[in-house]
């Protein structure tokens, strides 16, 4: 199987899933209740940037649940900014973003990426991406959050490699999935055109199909990949 073949078959298994949610702007501009937009871009403002960005480090070693609550309560605190984030103590932010768990440290990184933030400047109508290596200076952000933040919150080609790619590609007998990070992801981008819309709507539909069905027990009856895949080839699942 090729990663477009994998691709292809998940879109059309679970359709294009929304994207990254703005919370915040849930139930406006086309959006569901949870801030989803299919077919939506990347934002087109600095603070909703922002807000994809404190997501991807709240949601860091926790269920997006718990992290969408996290991002509710910046959002109804007011703070859901580089400002507004910057504007208050360490103490009252760990409190507020405590549904993430983590939350003294994910406050510290939270506070280190809005000072990140406030030093990005406008270009023109929008904003320059920052680089990637930038983002990887600033303290708690690994490689998995900043291209997190760079496909999604700036529309930057580059692919997210996490532990749910990681399970599905080597179940299904994709070379690589036990290298590093860099070139795990290096591997896919080469074997992918270079869009991020690609890259963005892949990474969300294999984090569906890790859930749906290809969970740490797989639910590989009438999985769309089971003749293709080497798992349940070999383990009769
Ligand atoms: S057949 Fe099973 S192990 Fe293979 S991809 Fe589907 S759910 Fe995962």
């Amino acid at each position: 199987m090729r990663w477009m073949d994998l691709y292809q078959t998940l879109l059309e298994t679970y359709g294009p899933r929304g994207l990254w949610p703005r919370i915040s702007r849930a139930g406006t501009d086309g959006r569901d209740d949870r801030g989803y937009l299919p077919g939506g871009g990347p934002p087109e403002d600095l603070s909703g940037a922002f807000e994809i960005a404190a997501g991807a480090v709240l949601t860091q070693n926790t269920a997006w649940l718990n992290a969408e609550r996290a991002v509710q309560n910046l959002s109804n605190a007011g703070a859901l900014s580089h400002e507004g984030i910057l504007a208050m103590s360490r103490e009252i932010l760990a409190e507020i973003i405590r549904p993430a768990g983590y939350f003294n440290a994910k406050a510290r990184t939270l506070r280190e990426l809005a000072g990140f933030f406030r030093t990005l400047s406008p270009d023109g109508f929008r904003y320059s991406a920052p680089t990637r290596d930038s983002l990887l200076s600033v303290r708690g952000i690994g490689p998995e959050t900043a291209d997190s933040i760079l496909v999604y919150g700036f529309g930057v080609p580059t692919f997210v490699v996490d532990a749910y790619t990681r399970r599905i590609a080597g179940r299904l007998g994709f070379e690589h999935t036990a290298s590093s990070y860099e070139d795990f992801k290096s591997h896919i981008e080469m074997n992918l055109p270079r869009k991020w819309t690609v890259y963005a709507e892949f990474h969300a539909i294999l984090v569906e199909h890790a859930k749906v069905r290809c969970r740490k027990s797989p639910r590989c009856a009438g999985c769309p990949l089971g003749d293709l895949c080497k798992y349940r080839m070999y383990e009769k699942t």
